[in-house]
């Protein structure tokens, strides 16, 4: 799940990325209206986290201007305290959910956890053969036992369970996984898959390898 976080304020904006970092989350992160407009229109994200209150282009206008373009990007704006009005305005310009500032960060990340889910169209429990995985939690059991993931195998593991048996390149698993700047971590989506792999081994899916192409995630059914 890759998130896109607009907030112009250095300190909020710091430690909302490290928390949504730690969660698995890629995060990028633009300080004015004029970037995050720039980004949305050239790249792919999940989710976006939008302070209105943002120099350049007012985060109002941000907003219309996605919505504008017809796009059903999931929206979470974050506003200023007295805020009413700007409450209405931005759920009447296309906002899925607010959160007045200042917030507990175990509430921003419920409602991160709602909101991507959300996008998705998909019930809170998927489950496939021995696989069972609470996206509201984001606990996987196989076979009714907690498997243990890491923050990155959870984001991973969330990639695959939205395109079931379909193929995903190698650059989709970096476009969800990879806020700018993580190159590092980026090279080693190999590993993350083969670890993941691993822990999969005895739930009946298996992420299999195609050849030049990326990774599927297979149900139990498929043909091998
Ligand atoms: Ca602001």
């Amino acid at each position: 799940m890759r998130i896109l976080l607009a907030e112009d304020d250095p300190v909020i904006a710091d430690g909302l990325g490290r928390a949504l970092k730690r969660g698995g989350y890629a995060v990028d992160h633009v300080a004015s209206g004029a970037d995050a407009d720039a980004a949305l229109t050239s790249q792919t994200f999940d989710l976006l986290i939008l302070d209105l209150g943002l120099p350049k282009l007012p985060g109002i206008d941000v907003l219309k201007r996605l919505r504008a373009r017809r796009s059903s990007l999931p929206v979470l704006v974050l506003t200023a305290q007295d805020g009413v009005d700007d409450r209405v305005r931005g759920l009447d310009a296309g906002a899925d959910d607010y959160l007045t500032k200042p917030f507990a960060l175990p509430e921003l990340e419920a409602r991160v956890r709602a909101l991507t889910r959300r996008g998705t169209g998909q019930a809170s429990c998927i489950e496939i053969a021995k696989l069972s995985y609470d996206q509201t939690d984001r606990v996987l059991k196989i076979g009714g036992q907690l498997v243990e993931l890491s923050a990155r195998e959870v984001g991973l593991l969330e990639v695959f369970l939205l395109r079931i048996g379909r193929l995903v390149s190698k650059d989709q698993l970096v476009d969800h996984l990879c806020g700018w700047g993580d190159e590092v971590s980026c090279n080693a989506i190999e590993v993350y898959v083969h670890r993941l792999r691993k822990k999969l081994e005895d739930s009946g899916v298996r992420i299999v390898t195609v050849r030049g192409l990326g990774y599927c995630l297979e149900k139990p059914d498929s043909p091998a």
